[in-house]
């Protein structure tokens, strides 16, 4: 077992170049054109890593029709700016960490946020600055739940990280199924089959903590219940931990920082059809091509591609982007986006909604609701500005379905100065029955964004950008034995 963990930690730290991208073939050329739609976390991410493994003599284009960015943006409120979109990263997203360091950017640390739980009538729990008060609450109200969802949350944490030595290594995954199937087993790909409910319940946590804690928690950070699949519920409560942190002056930096690091040309455009044409090479063999066709204001465009990942959601109901030509219908999941408002407000909370009127100042920094609490809110949280040492002021991050609208905040806030919203369609409407599509849609079109119906955060939309480029470059060059295989098991069959 030592020999073995020995030679696999020499295959990640002294091979690591050799591994990712193994030697092209000879006789294939490397593809002339990539194009990537969508420049989001996603798609800046998609870019570095082909430029990465296809080198600096394939042009790479980056098809954008909103801002670079997409749903990591930021607002300026009160003279200081803030987070409005995706806002906090766990401290174990490696990739975002190196994105970070490559760029010479720098994280900025939240402060630890103190919790309240509201449910429609008072607040059922209300988390004290002091470790050993909560944990006499916790103990109190739901016996030792807190510390079963912890063991369980670490347990398949440890195999989901995984996936950094299997990507330093080079392999790559056609579906989220096979990728966790390859990091944990049945056990970890039954995550996205079976509800956040029903996991908990199988380990014996109480109703009681589910409905009071974890709900709660889910429907800040997805917005939706506890029939979430489990996989999405582990990366909602991750975002309880200490150390999340944020990039000084704003996530979208590594966006645009990495799309120019990466050398490559950005249309301000919106993609609206993707074909497909056969067309025979040098040498004989008849390949297909994509014709990637845009709109950009009232003109039209196109470009033609060897490669084309999509970095955007292909399921808004309406899809956005149709496919023309391709032999078999294209698979997508025609689900829904949830829509989330988030708005930004400077003013003082009125604890009174919350049916709060203790003598002592209401100290928590995020009420969560729970389900019996309505759809009003999902929660709110004081933001942090993004610019080191700034003197916060007092900004509140409320998160609700709909719009607050004026007679909402008046509400929720005694009084306010100033108030900034944006509505996103910021996650998949999960439910019990849903699937996670393929990554690969055809011989050599990708879609990364299919990782968001396992789950959508920043780090999973890095590590799918990761994979896509890796499955791009192997199934290029047909590398087929980095594809869908556990290298665990590969190296122990050649031991
Ligand atoms: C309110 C909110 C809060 C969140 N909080 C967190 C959090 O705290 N932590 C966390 O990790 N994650 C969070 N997330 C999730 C996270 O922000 C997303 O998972 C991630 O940013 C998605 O990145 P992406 O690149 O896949 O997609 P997007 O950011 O949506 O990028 C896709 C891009 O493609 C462009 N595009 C779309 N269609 C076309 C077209 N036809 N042609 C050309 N361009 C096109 C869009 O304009 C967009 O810029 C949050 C999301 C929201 C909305």
């Amino acid at each position: 077992m030592e020999k073995f963990a020995i030679i696999f930690l020499f295959f990640l730290v002294v091979w690591p170049g050799r591994a990712i991208a193994g030697t092209p073939d000879a006789v294939t050329a490397p593809p002339e054109r990539i194009a990537v739609i969508g420049a989001g976390i996603g798609g800046a991410a998609a870019a570095h890593f082909l430029r990465q493994y296809f080198g600096h003599n394939t042009q790479i284009d980056v098809y954008e029709s909103g801002s670079v960015g997409g749903r990591l943006a930021k607002t300026t409120i009160s003279g200081q700016d803030h987070e409005i979109g995706g806002a906090t990263i766990h401290p174990l997203s490696l990739h975002m960490k190196e994105f970070v360091q490559l760029l010479g950017l720098k994280e900025l640390q939240h402060p630890n946020n103190l919790l309240a739980v509201y449910d429609g009538e008072q607040f059922v729990f209300e988390e004290s600055e002091w470790f050993i008060v909560n944990f006499v609450k916790l103990i109190w109200r739901y016996g030792f739940d807190f510390l079963r969802v912890k063991m369980w949350l670490e347990n398949y944490q440890h195999k989901f990280m995984r996936i950094y030595q299997h990507q330093a290594l080079g392999y790559s995954f056609t579906t989220m199924e096979k990728l966790l199937q390859a990091l944990g087993g049945d056990k970890l790909s039954k995550m996205t089959k079976h509800s956040i409910d029903e996991a908990l319940q199988e380990i014996g946590v109480s109703q009681r903590f589910i409905d009071e804690m974890v709900g709660p928690v889910i429907r800040l950070t997805s917005g939706e219940g506890v029939n979430v699949n489990a996989f999405v519920g582990m990366t909602s409560l991750s975002e309880t931990e200490s150390d999340l942190w944020t990039v000084e002056e704003g996530n979208q930096m590594v966006c645009s920082g990495l799309l120019y690091s990466a050398k490559v040309s950005l249309i301000k455009g919106k993609v609206t059809s993707i074909e497909a044409k056969k067309r025979p090479r040098q040498d004989g063999e008849v390949v297909t091509s994509y014709e990637v066709n845009y709109l950009a204001g009232p003109d039209t465009g196109y470009g033609m591609y060897d490669i084309v990942v999509v970095a955007t959601p292909l399921h808004r109901g309406d899809p956005e982007i149709h496919f023309h030509a391709f032999s078999q219908p294209i698979d997508v999941v025609r689900g829904q986006y949830q829509q989330k408002v988030v708005t930004l407000v400077e003013g003082h909370l009125n604890t009174s909604f919350f049916n709060y009127h203790g003598a002592e100042p209401f100290r928590p920094t995020t009420v969560a609701t729970t389900i019996h609490s309505g759809n009003f809110i999902l929660g709110a949280s004081v933001s942090v500005p993004i610019v080191r040492g700034e003197a916060p002021a007092r900004v509140w991050r409320v998160l609700s379905p709909e719009p607050l609208g004026e007679e909402g905040l008046r509400h929720l806030f005694r009084s306010h100065t100033a108030m900034h919203q944006a509505q996103w369609f910021a996650h998949p409407r999960y439910s019990p029955d849903d699937r996670v599509p393929p990554f690969v849609l055809h011989d050599h079109l990708y879609h990364l964004n299919a990782i968001e119906w396992a789950a959508s955060t920043v780090e999973m939309m890095a590590i799918a950008a990761k994979n896509g480029a890796l499955l791009a470059h192997h199934r290029w060059y047909r590398q087929l034995d980095k594809i869908d295989q556990d290298p665990l098991q590969k190296l122990k069959v050649e031991l």
